[in-house]
């Protein structure tokens, strides 16, 4: 039998009682965590989301309650009311905050039964965790873990200090539509059929990219919003088909404001976890984060540059080398200090690991006592010392090189300075290392369809000095100079994880109306995707840019 609550209320949470509350009469409400007998004493560690509290039961002095207690089980739910006492000498738990008091319980109302769990709720290691299929069937059960209660705790704080830190800067949260005309991020979006319209549907926003700009040319200066965006994308670790951004845009604002407005953003929110960023952030071009680091996001906690070769393969007959030096190509070498131990079998699999990037091999030399390397036979001693020294390499490093497209090479050097460095333990702890890449793209061109795709999307501005070639590359049918355009647009990223993307926005009509051209859009499927949007622009329309930043919480 079940009892009623009635009006009984919880004088404490489970995480509240201290010594200080030594001989205070307390009710406690929550659920059985763990019940462990030992003949005339019953303890219960009874969870609520602030922490777990002792409770003794003893046959002696509370015996019907004693009697009770026998009965319940993990997950139960239930109420009690005791006094607080000191533990004994001994069994106090300094590793929980309630750890010096238990509460000699004087009743105890079941509230509410239990089935036994699928998992364990108190987990006791990593490896304990039930399969994601079963935490997620049962996602109530596996919220209930103290450390997702922390993480979902932890989020609020972070939105509830954006929300702060954004008013005290003057900007005014609006909330933009979620059923909408399309508003393309370069995903799909998801669509919602309309029953009053038949056969017509809404789209859900990707972002609300448009909305924003739309509150730009209505004067309202500085917008943000924490917003929620549907892109139906293939899933991977990193991206869900919903999710939250704080999205941000502001009017006559230049780059440099935007990055002072994040800059100070992320320094409030990161010190929520006790972390320290400094101000100003470092920054790298696309370009020069793309020679240096090979990645676009480059992660900065340690060093390990790409270094170019080519200056010591001068001359060189190796055809593989030589090839691809003179078709445009690159040859490139990333030195892991310490790596001269580096057995063949890791060699091998780094190896391996390359090739999935495009990388046809990964030649390397180590120097140790000798100089030994893959490509002894082919080069000879002499230019493969060469190379490690245009590498910078000491004695008892390596140096990992490979030879091919400069894209190839970024992307698998630039992986490959991310997995040696995770193997090797080079990533200092506790340390983020933010940055701001800056001078994108404006296009890629895409082999698959032969055309080129806006780097960020659409509305993104060109750098004034490359707007002259924007308008050959459309006006002239100069298309190949399009690949050569950079764009303001930019990105926060923190130890190797974008955190944030945003631009400087077109805000002439016949800019846009170029960008579109330039991305295969006739005039008239450009009025019809975003004719609202392009009149808009014609009504006096500030020079305006923004920026949005990823919601989470497990950096
Ligand atoms: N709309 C962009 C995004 O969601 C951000 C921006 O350009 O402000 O990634």
């Amino acid at each position: 039998m079940l009892d009623h609550l009635g009006n009984l209320e919880r004088t404490h949470s489970c995480g509240a009682l201290r010594a200080e509350d030594v001989g205070k009469t307390v009710t406690l409400m929550g659920w059985v965590a763990r019940r462990r007998d030992f003949g005339p004493l019953t303890f219960v560690d009874l969870r609520d989301r602030d922490g777990i509290t002792q409770v003794v039961f003893n046959e002696e002095t509370a015996p019907a309650a004693h009697a009770k207690a026998k009965d319940v089980r993990g997950e139960y739910v239930i109420a009690v009311t005791g006094e607080v006492v000191l533990r004994a000498e001994g069994q106090r738990n300094l590793k929980i905050a309630t750890g010096e008091t238990e509460v000699s319980a004087r009743e105890i109302l079941v509230l509410n039964d239990a089935r036994t769990p699928p998992f364990q709720i108190e987990q006791t290691s990593a490896d304990a965790l039930a399969s994601e299929d079963v935490r997620l069937k049962y996602r109530y059960l596996d919220l209930r873990r103290p450390q997702l209660q922390a993480n979902l705790r932890l989020r609020h704080r972070v939105v509830a200090e954006i929300r702060r830190y954004m008013d005290e800067q003057g900007f005014t949260e609006i909330e933009t539509p979620i059923l909408i005309k399309s508003t393309p991020e370069g995903a799909r979006d998801y669509i919602v059929p309309s029953r009053i319209q038949p056969g017509k549907f809404y789209a859900l926003p990707q972002s609300p990219q448009l909305f924003k700009q739309l509150c730009m040319i209505a004067g309202l200066d500085k917008y943000y919003q924490i917003a929620r965006c549907f892109r139906d994308e293939d899933l991977r670790a990193d991206r869900q088909p919903e999710f939250t951004q704080l999205d941000v845009e502001m009017s006559f604002a230049t780059p440099e404001q935007v990055y002072r407005l994040i800059e100070g953003l992320f320094t409030r929110v990161f010190r929520l976890v006790g972390a320290e960023l400094t101000e100003p952030f470092q920054r790298l071009t696309y370009a020069e984060a793309m020679r240096r680091y090979g990645s676009d996001k480059p992660d900065l906690r340690f060093g390990m540059e790409l270094q170019n070769l080519a200056s010591a393969l001068e001359g060189t007959t190796f055809a593989p080398f030589a090839s691809t030096l003179e078709s445009g190509g690159e040859v490139k070498g990333i030195v892991v200090e310490g790596g001269a131990t580096l057995s063949r079998k890791v060699l091998d699999e780094l190896q391996e690991f390359a090739k999935r990037y495009g990388a046809g091999a990964l030649a390397w030399i180590k120097l140790s006592d000798e100089t030994s390397s893959s490509l002894l036979k082919a080069l000879g001693q002499e230019t493969v010392e060469r190379m490690a020294n245009a590498a910078g390499a000491k004695k008892g490093d390596a140096v990992l090189i490979v030879a091919g497209k400069s894209k190839v090479v970024a992307a698998s050097l630039g992986a490959l300075r991310n997995e040696v460095a995770r193997r090797e333990r080079l990533i200092p702890e506790n340390v983020y290392a933010p940055l701001w890449v800056t001078e994108f793209p404006m296009f890629e061109f895409h082999e698959d369809d032969g055309r080129y795709y806006a780097m960020h999307h659409p509305f993104t501005s060109p750098l004034d000095e490359d707007l002259p070639l924007l308008r050959r590359a459309v006006e002239e049918g100069e298309t190949h100079l399009l690949g050569l355009l950079r764009a303001k647009a930019y990105d926060t990223v923190v130890n190797g994880i974008e955190a944030a993307g945003g631009s400087i926005r077109i805000h002439q009509r016949e800019v846009q109306g170029l960008v579109f051209k330039a991305l295969g859009l006739t005039m008239e499927k450009a009025r019809e995707r975003f004719g609202f949007f392009l009149d808009a622009l014609e009504y006096g329309t500030p020079p305006h840019g923004g920026i949005a930043a990823g919601i989470w919480t497990n950096f």
